[in-house]
């Protein structure tokens, strides 16, 4: 392994050479059923035909031109994506981190543009919106955030799924433009909201003058059964981040906006050299195709719920489960204990997942999974927690 990398991750030691579906090699021929999908990106899994031929033929067409000039295929994303969301605009960028970095911007230029001088942001406790300075300040979490102070100031923080902790908030902070959330919680842990938290929420926010700002960079294009995770609730956010599913391991961000704040953008006020290039773009549009034609939003939903009833019959009773949960193809194990270390146990039987916030283990497939994929997932997940919850007590 060189050295010459930045020692930014604690990487686990194998490399996938080729990937078909849900599944992937290794460089040795052993072949893992993919759980993790490169961190709930790859929603089509693995050499899908028609997204290879839709960046083959863009990449021999033209990969990139900047956004000095229209870019067609950037258009035509940006209308689907309103479309199927009932945004008005999309400022495109390459990544999660960006989209918020984009949504905290505006909503910063939207409060200055309303006299406000000093724009406040209301952000979740065990928030993940990224490692750029803004958005790791959005973070809720220490970890996250220690060493690189001077954090930003204009962000404050509320207990996530508690509506009456905002309530609090638009009493007494009148210098507040905006809120962001994940609608599920995906590092801190796959965290659910209330059934009518987000109505709640949609509530104050019309009353305040308040921007709905939701991050679905990880819950968006289908990864909860649904376009976005908004559209499980009817209410409408104002601005929406995107990114990972989006493009299917292209880099490619969205900032999505409606109504008034779709019009706060000048030109001059933002920007990005690569946001939106045509390669990037004809990944996303090949996305959205197969989602549709392949009906993957009602697969995600229906083998998520698969997934989640097979675990829970087969830990039931199981003394260190404490909850499964989750929407679509965005579930949760918490234990009792922390269990970083089934990530290994996992892989050396052949399938890859991932744990998060210590205790959770989070089953982020491909949304292509099958019959087959559902129960070989639930065996492997199953026997690993009941040996672990077993051997240690
Ligand atoms: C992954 C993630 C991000 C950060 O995305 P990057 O592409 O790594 O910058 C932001 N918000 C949420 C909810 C995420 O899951």
């Amino acid at each position: 392994m060189t050295t010459h990398l930045m020692n930014t991750y604690a990487r686990q030691p194998l490399a996938f050479v080729r990937g078909e579906g849900a599944w992937l090699w290794d460089e040795a021929g052993k072949r893992y059923l993919d759980a993790v999908a490169g961190v709930a990106v790859n929603g089509l899994g693995h050499g899908h035909p028609g997204l290879v031929k839709a960046i083959a033929e863009q990449a021999a067409a033209v990969i990139h031109t900047s956004n000095l000039y229209r870019v067609p295929r950037q258009e035509e994303l940006a209308d689907r994506l309103c479309a199927l969301s009932r945004m008005d605009r999309v400022f495109f960028c390459n990544s999660g981190c960006e989209a918020n970095e984009a949504a905290i911007k505006l909503a910063r230029l939207y409060g200055h543009g309303k006299g406000i001088e000093v724009p406040t942001i209301i952000v979740m406790e065990k928030a993940f919106h990224g490692r750029t300075m803004a958005t790791l300040t959005a973070t809720g979490s220490r970890k996250i955030q220690a060493g690189f102070e001077p954090l930003l100031t204009g962000f404050a923080r509320v207990p996530y799924n508690d509506i009456e902790a905002v309530r609090q908030v638009a009493e007494h902070n009148k210098s507040v433009v905006a809120v962001l959330l994940e609608v599920v919680q995906g590092e801190g842990g796959i965290n659910l909201l209330a059934p009518d938290y987000l109505a709640e929420m949609r509530k104050i926010c019309d009353a305040q003058g308040w921007l709905l700002m939701l991050d679905e960079v990880q819950t968006g294009i289908g990864r909860t059964g649904t376009w976005f995770g908004f559209q499980h609730s009817g209410v409408v956010p104002d601005v929406m981040a995107l990114a990972k599913g989006l493009g299917s391991g292209v880099p490619i961000g969205a900032c999505l906006a409606r109504g008034a704040a779709a019009e706060v953008f000048k030109p001059g006020n933002h920007g990005s050299t690569f946001g939106g290039n045509p390669l990037a773009c004809a990944a996303a549009l090949a996305t959205l195709d197969a989602i549709e034609s392949e009906g993957l939003l009602q697969n995600a939903g229906v083998r998520g719920e698969a997934i989640r009833a097979g675990l829970r019959e087969a830990l039931a009773g199981v003394h260190g489960v404490v909850e499964i949960r989750g929407e679509g193809m965005m579930i949760g194990v918490e234990l009792d204990r922390p269990c970083g270390e089934l990530v290994g146990v996992a892989r050396d039987a052949g399938v890859l997942i991932n744990v998060t916030a210590e205790r959770v283990i989070r089953l982020v497939p491909p949304l292509i999974y099958g019959d087959a994929e559902v129960s070989v997932l639930v065996d492997a997940v199953s026997s690993i927690v009941r040996n672990y919850l077993q051997q240690a007590a």
